[in-house]
């Protein structure tokens, strides 16, 4: 196996930390984090910037906090690596989203511990990531281990608004340049009753779109052909009764060839099947629709999205009385795209499905679907270094939300995202949810792969095993 002697090397080094000490450190700083309301509108993130700030400046790492608007604060903080490389950077993002204290079990800014757990909003996302690679990137300066590439952690303001004022800002007006960035995103998961990493390699671009249907005003007990609640309820059949696009995306095929099949003999016909898939549009389709449909009727609306661009319909505003026909109505959609689509293109696939010019299309928002090489020399090295931790399969996927990652991947940084825990369904669904929750386990756990992915990424061969 590649690098076996390095990666025995980080096993020992992450097995000699005092993990239980560590891990109260890690869980109060986490608690304190959670105590600062970040809840985004408004985010107010300077607080918990200067929290992170100080943290780093205990054990001598400098940081800056960099601010796009009063209050609305993003903390980068750097360790230098020995040589000229591009470092890794850490992201994660400060803010939160609203929860509802009502719903809670505990006050949903308490940090409560207990049964194992920490509560409280960002628990996970993205307070418990922010924590994890803030302490990990300590231990590498504890261990007096100089790295070859350097450490850039960044935690911003505003993800949960689109990034305006928190990632978009630091990258466009910081000098930002790394080998490769880990953000949120994927996850160890447990399927059935097999662990299985899967970070993101790229993740949906989402348009939000309005249609209006424009119709003719008129008296409830005269029916007429011109109702915009008509036209506009046919004209959403219509659309939702089409194909917007499905597809197996070449980053699933690369993933499959180089993390299931490499170096099994046995399955070498399999590869090569999918190298003529790979070549061919029109397979990449007919898989893409077998794949989503597939995982669609086993209720699997995740995994069926990886392969499909989706549409849901989210908003209808139309009337005022309950005799007058209306002038006009609306309907908001939600739409995300795979990569490899523009949405250009779907828009005006929709307009000719609907084919009415009573009908009209106009984008409230678009974000472009991104992604990074799931082959990269970055997310190899990722891959081997979960297995000093934690021996088990790797598989790269497609997320279905979005996250700050676009903005590094535009300026040509690839980006993957990674929480570096298990989470079941459970866990996750309590994300944006209620009751939002890490264990002490997963912190544990994070801690040690932070740590092993910091050393395998950033210390050459020659000096680790030197020391
Ligand atoms: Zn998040």
């Amino acid at each position: 196996m590649r690098n076996s002697k390095k990666l025995q090397k980080i096993k020992e080094i992450v097995n000699s930390v005092r993990w239980q000490e560590v891990k109260e450190e890690a869980v109060e700083l986490l608690r304190k984090l959670i105590r600062i309301d970040t809840t985004n509108p408004p985010g107010n993130e300077k607080e918990a910037a200067e929290l992170l700030s100080k943290y780093f400046s205990e054990y001598g790492i400098e940081s800056q906090i960099v601010e796009s608007e009063p209050q609305r604060s993003s903390v980068i903080a750097n360790l230098e690596g020995k040589k000229d490389l591009k470092p890794i950077i850490l992201l994660s993002h400060l803010d939160v989203v609203p929860a509802n204290p009502s719903e809670w079990r505990f006050p949903p800014f308490s940090g409560e511990v207990k049964d194992g757990y920490i509560w409280g909003r960002g628990a996970i996302d993205c307070k418990g990531l922010a924590v994890v690679e803030a302490v990990a990137m300590t231990l590498i300066k504890r261990s007096g281990i100089k790295p070859d590439r350097g450490i850039k952690f960044i935690s911003v303001a505003d993800e949960e608004m689109g990034g305006e004022k928190g990632a978009k800002y630091v990258v466009e007006n910081l000098d930002i340049d790394g080998f490769g960035v880990l953000n949120e995103g994927g996850t160890g998961v447990v399927l059935g009753n097999r662990k299985i990493y899967m970070p993101c390699f790229g993740e949906k671009g989402p348009l939000w779109l309005k249609i209006k249907a424009k119709g003719k005003p008129g008296h409830a007990s005269m029916p007429h052909k011109d109702n915009p609640n008509l036209i506009l309820v046919q004209a959403l059949y219509k659309i939702l009764k089409s194909d917007l696009g499905k597809k197996l995306s070449d980053g699933f095929i690369s993933s499959a060839k180089f993390y299931l099949l490499d170096n099994k003999k046995s399955l070498s016909g399999l590869k090569l099947l999918l190298s003529l898939i790979e070549k061919s549009d029109f397979a990449k389709e007919i898989l893409g629709k077998a794949l989503s449909s597939l995982f669609y009727m086993l209720n699997k609306n995740k995994l069926s999205a990886m392969f499909s661009n989706t549409l849901s319909v989210t908003i209808m505003k139309s009337g005022y009385k309950e005799n007058v026909i209306p002038e006009e109505a609306e309907a908001i959609l939600d739409i995300r795209i795979l990569p490899g689509y523009d949405h250009d293109e779907i828009i005006e696939r929709m307009r000719k499905i609907v084919d009415d010019p009573r009908v009209s299309f106009e984008i409230i928002s678009v974000y472009e679907p991104s992604q990074s090489n799931p082959v990269s020399d970055f997310m190899i090295l990722l891959k081997e270094a979960t297995s000093a931790v934690f021996e088990t399969a790797f598989f790269p996927i497609l997320a279905t939300g979005f996250t700050d990652s676009r903005f590094f991947r535009k300026k040509g940084i690839p980006a993957y995202g990674f929480f570096p825990f298990f989470l079941t369904d459970e866990d996750l669904s309590t994300m944006h949810g209620i009751d939002e929750r890490i264990s002490m386990e997963n912190i544990e756990l994070g801690l040690k792969l932070m740590l092993a992915i910091i050393l395998h990424i950033c210390t050459e061969e020659n000096s680790l095993l030197g020391l």
